[in-house]
């Protein structure tokens, strides 16, 4: 009876990063450093490394979580589209 969700996708399945322009989570990192494509509406991003928003430089960490994307200074979004 396991087995059943092997199969079934789950709502939690590996969501990435919500892209900026569909707003749906499949943000993907790609083989170059620092850039994202949208699996969902294939849209390229670059993460940027000074907010578009407020200025404030970010410190790039690596894919540990989401919030790498986000400004901490306005939380804004680090993501320009490509
Ligand atoms: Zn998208
Ligand atoms: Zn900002």
């Amino acid at each position: 009876m396991d087995r059943e969700h092997e199969t079934a996708p789950k709502n939690a399945i590996e969501l990435g990063p919500q892209c900026p322009n569909c707003g749906e989570p499949w943000l993907r990192p790609t083989n170059l450093p620092g850039r994202y494509r949208c699996v969902y509406c294939l849209h390229r991003f670059e993460l940027t490394s000074v907010c578009p928003n407020c200025g404030e430089h970010s410190t790039i960490v690596r894919m540990s979580s989401t919030a790498i994307l986000k400004c901490n200074n306005c939380g804004d979004s680090m993501l320009q589209a490509v």
